[in-house]
């Protein structure tokens, strides 16, 4: 790992919260870093944090102040489901019907409520996971969200096409954004579906112009990760 300078970890969070205009929180996105870069973090004021392996996130929260919130953001295999009921402030990455029902059927075993976010895929990239716009319309064209009891969606997650290309991923944050809305129309009754979670180190500028009210940011604090 390319360790970072001392004190760059506090000075980014600095930085970058001074770029986030009222509205929008900063996600620091600490995987396959150390309990010690969280902490540093968490000294400069950051609460939130992401992690994307279930084993990590398992083993760094105990390790921290009990005022974290921590963000589930990565592929969530269903046999995983169970051991992150109750933990995890926020499961960004919903990405199945399948999912949502397991984490609601557990979360309600377990008598909580599970918030989440439904990931939306627009990226040209085949390996991303997520609902395709018109499948995430279309579960709430459907009024499925009425049959959940134990789970709340607060809104959407997902990411740009991995490319140079700005107006590419304009288009692609604007896209997401613009499902959330579509999502609202028809659904007007929905209450609480207000985050649109949006825009990592190199793109969240754009994401913001875009209606980002989440930002997720990991190599910009904590350097490059080795994988
Ligand atoms: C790793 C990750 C990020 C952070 O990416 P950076 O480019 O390091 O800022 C954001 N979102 C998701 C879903 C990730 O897996």
């Amino acid at each position: 790992m390319t360790a970072p300078q001392p004190g760059h970890i506090a000075r980014e969070i600095t930085a970058i919260k001074r770029l986030l205009p009222e509205g929008v929180e900063l996600v620091a996105v600490s995987k396959f870093h150390p309990v010690e870069a969280l902490r540093e973090a968490y000294d400069a004021g950051q609460r939130i944090f992401g992690e994307s392996r279930v084993q990590e996130l398992i083993e760094k929260i105990p390790a921290l102040p009990a005022d974290i919130r921590s963000h589930f953001i990565g592929h969530l295999q269903t046999n995983k489901v169970k051991r992150r009921i109750g933990r995890v402030a926020l499961i960004e990455s919903v990405d199945s019907e399948r999912l949502l029902s397991l984490i609601d059927s557990l979360s309600e075993k377990a008598g909580v409520v599970t918030h989440v976010l439904m990931q939306v895929h627009v990226a040209a990239e085949e390996t991303k996971f997520g609902w395709t716009p018109e499948e995430l319309v279309e579960f709430f064209a459907r009024r499925r969200f009425e049959e959940l009891k134990a789970v709340h969606i607060d809104g959407i997650m997902g990411m740009a096409t991995n490319t140079d290309d700005t107006e590419r991923i304009k288009a692609d944050f604007g896209r997401i954004a613009g499902v959330r809305r579509d999502i609202l129309t028809i659904a007007p009754d929905l209450r609480g579906f207000d985050t649109v979670s949006m825009g990592m180190s190199d793109d969240f500028p754009l994401a913001i112009e875009q209606g980002s009210t989440l930002v997720r940011i990991g190599t910009r604090i904590f350097g490059a990760r080795e994988y």
